[in-house]
């Protein structure tokens, strides 16, 4: 039964307007080789199991930390901040959805690009908040200059992902610079989900930019899909706005064990840079091997990439693939019906999709 038809006259009216992002699929299929929501193919930090297993094993009656203290600690020393500079939340999704919040329901539309994170839109259609749509050129760039508005006309904000997803173009950091330049009065939300994969970091502008927002996660490059944890940082002011919003909503959004891994993960530097570079590594060499089987891969800089086939229908390579028990991601989207988003595995997982993307080419 359709669920709106079902009980209608209990919903709040604005949750029948709603559409709610939809995310990968998690198929519970054990030998799948996953590359379809670009998690990390290596597992966490053993340094941040150990805080997990320490923490599971002391306190858990009692609440969490409110504030994350420790946790924004080591976020703001990795990152050569105050922690007053560092807010926190379950997953990026999370910290978005109160920076929407906080920060984009003011007079005139928010600036998207056209392809991007379709969970921003999401965060519009939740909190009444107007988009306007602005397209990446052909080649699938973000052209910053396309998001200047004549002197007067109202912008509620812009949000970029930098690198972009899921094309996984970067963003040069000169023009993050003239993205905040272009809108001073309202904050430029960049999403660096990826930026560890070879993207360039903003958060070297945030003394000099008030205007400047940068949220990262630990569920791509720090291996914790599954503890939920991400980050923004900003100056004060922001992380204030945010405090509000996360004090009016969840008091203990990150739990004891999310608390301790996080922190872990954040502090063993040497784990990160090793399985970071291991992940850039298999990229560089799965992206010849596509290319050697008649592929078009878009410059990537981050742990996926973006493909299509001149000869072959994206959603028939996904079928077959997916066949042959390899998962990738297909969006039914306008301009990008044609490629597949293919996270990167370790490297017996892209030999496997190689072998597998073989068969399906020639058949
Ligand atoms: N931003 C982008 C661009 C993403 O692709 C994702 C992952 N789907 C997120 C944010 C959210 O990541 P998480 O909630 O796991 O931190």
């Amino acid at each position: 039964m359709n669920p709106v038809n079902a009980s209608p006259s209990f919903w709040s009216p604005v949750v029948a307007g709603l559409v709610p992002y939809v995310p990968g699929e998690q198929p519970a299929i054990s030998n799948l080789v996953k590359l379809n929501t670009n998690e990390n193919p290596y597992p966490p930090s053993p340094r941040a199991l150990s805080a997990i297993r320490a923490a599971a094993e002391q306190g858990l009656q009692l609440y969490p930390d409110p504030e994350s203290t420790t946790l924004r600690r080591a976020i703001a020393a990795r990152h050569g901040l105050d922690a007053t500079q560092v807010f926190v939340g379950n997953g990026s999704d999370e910290v978005l959805a109160h920076a929407f919040f906080a920060f984009f329901q003011q007079r005139g539309p928010l600036l998207v690009p056209d392809i991007t994170y379709s969970f921003y839109q999401v965060y519009c259609g939740l909190y009444g908040i107007t988009q306007e749509v602005v397209p990446l050129d052909a080649t699938l760039r973000v052209d910053v200059e396309t998001f200047a508005r004549p002197k007067g006309q109202d912008v509620a904000g812009v949000v970029v992902a930098n690198p972009n997803a899921p094309t996984g173009i970067g963003i040069p950091l000169v023009q993050i610079e003239r993205l905040l330049q272009l809108h001073p009065q309202r904050v430029v939300l960049v999403d660096e989900a990826y930026v560890d994969f070879g993207g360039e970091t903003a958060m070297g502008l945030i003394s000099q930019y008030p205007n400047l927002l940068v949220v990262h996660t630990l569920s791509k490059s720090r291996s914790l899909a599954g503890l939920r944890v991400g980050f923004a940082c900003g100056q004060a002011h922001l992380i204030d706005a945010l405090n509000r919003v996360k004090n009016s909503f969840n008091s203990y959004p990150l739990d004891r064990l999310a608390q301790a891994g996080a922190t872990a993960a954040i502090e063993d530097g040497g784990y990160f840079e090793s399985t970071r570079q291991t992940v850039i590594h298999t990229r560089e060499g799965l992206v010849l091997q596509l290319e050697d089987m008649g592929f078009e891969v878009l410059p990537s800089q981050a742990n996926f990439v973006f493909v299509r086939h001149a000869g072959h229908d994206a959603a028939g390579i996904a079928a077959g693939l997916r066949a042959q028990s390899v998962q990738v991601r297909h969006f039914r989207l306008p301009r990008i019906d044609q490629f597949l988003r293919i996270s990167i595995g370790t490297p017996s997982q892209c030999e496997a999709l190689v072998n597998a993307l073989r068969g399906v080419l020639a058949s």
